[in-house]
């Protein structure tokens, strides 16, 4: 177990005549036995991270240590860290018993019977013990996935790094896949990184969350944290589903004015202050249908079973509510909302920081 700290970390790219920085100078902390998901859409630097401190790939500038030990100019295999990728990378020639016990027969001294016992105990742990004479082609993805997670677990390594693991499994397996890793990483309490595109997913995993768009750290936090107070409108943008539904207002003393029917009167106007507009955010599942407010045309009504989604117009914006099940407008017709000044989001124009 080890804490794993990234000093400026740096990682760029030739392509071509272009340099490309993938990482750009990011400072890190992942704690001991934290699980930690570095998330953010696609070609953000989350893959390019976990690869620098895999030792996949040579750093540009900056340090990553492990604990106290500067492990930047370490081989991957000096590392002791387990990989597990979203392709398995199982050898399909052997049997899931060889799978899972052919690291720890290259890199210990073990002997065959000791390498058995354990990997009986890691199968067991992972629930595949009836699967060990089986080969990979005769397994499920799920099954298969759990493999792979064998392969790391026996290792006993510093940490696990993960990259986007579960992806290849369909909806359902996914999220108990989900529940049993954060069960045994827990159980484990090895240090992990783990990458993902899908918020919903790091909101479920992590310990902490850390933001990554275009080569950078936005914010890193709690799910919580970064839900209920992110730093910028990207991350707000990015965090939340379905998404957060944002646009420009006027700002006029303590009277917020933006598209359509769209007027607020801010009790507190402390954040506006300076501003002549600002950009809003205001979350579907803030909204609250009430007979007097701000008009909205109804658009499209989708059903979820417990609650509905309701995609309506607001002076050619859409926006998206998440309504009791019971409130069923139709196509054109108008409804009126409001919401709470705590659920309120507001931004600066130009930079997307936020503004409270
Ligand atoms: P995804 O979710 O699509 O895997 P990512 O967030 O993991 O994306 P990276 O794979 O780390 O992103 O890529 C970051 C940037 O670096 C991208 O612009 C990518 O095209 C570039 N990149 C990654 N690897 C290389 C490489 N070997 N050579 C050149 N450019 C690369």
């Amino acid at each position: 177990m080890s804490t794993i700290t990234l000093d400026t970390l740096r990682k760029e790219f030739d392509s071509g005549d272009e340099r490309i920085v993938a990482v750009d100078d990011i400072d890190l902390e992942i704690r001991d036995g934290e699980f930690l998901v570095l998330v953010g859409p696609s070609g953000c630097g989350k893959t390019t991270t976990l690869r620098c401190v895999a030792g996949l790939e040579d750093v540009t500038s900056g340090t990553i240590r492990f604990g106290d030990d500067d492990v930047t100019d370490l081989r991957a295999r000096e590392r002791d860290v387990a990989m597990v990728f979203q392709n398995y990378a199982l050898y399909p020639h052997m049997n899931v018993r060889k799978n899972i016990g052919f690291g720890l027969k290259l890199s210990t001294q073990q002997s065959s019977a000791d390498i058995d016992r354990q990997v009986e105990e890691v199968a067991e742990m992972l629930g595949i013990e009836d699967l060990l004479g089986q080969k990979p082609k005769e397994l499920s993805g799920g099954q298969q996935q759990r493999v792979a997670l064998g392969r790391a677990i026996i290792r006993d390594p510093e940490a696990f790094l993960m990259d986007e693991p579960l992806s290849n499994l369909d909806a359902k397996l996914r999220s108990q896949m989900r529940t049993e890793l954060q069960t045994l990483q827990h159980d484990l309490d090895v240090t992990t990184v783990y990458v993902t595109h899908d918020q919903t997913e790091a909101m479920a995993m992590g310990d902490r969350i850390a933001v990554m768009n275009d080569g950078t750290l936005q914010q890193v936090g709690t799910a919580e944290a970064v839900y209920r107070s992110p730093v910028n409108e990207f991350v707000a943008d990015f965090i939340g589903s379905p998404s957060i539904n944002l646009f420009d207002a006027t700002v006029d003393g303590n009277r917020l004015d933006g598209p359509g029917d769209f007027g607020y009167r801010l009790a507190d106007t402390t954040p506006v202050e300076g501003y002549e507009s600002v950009r809003v955010g205001v979350r579907p599942e803030d909204i609250e249908l009430v007979a007097d407010g701000i008009d909205i045309e109804t658009k499209v009504l989708e059903p979820m079973g417990n609650e509905n989604y309701l995609y309506a117009d607001l002076g050619g914006h859409e926006l998206t509510a998440r309504v009791a099940s019971t409130a069923r407008p139709s196509p054109g017709d108008v409804v009126s909302f409001t919401f709470d000044e705590d659920a309120l989001y507001l931004f600066d124009p130009e930079t997307g920081e936020a503004l409270k």
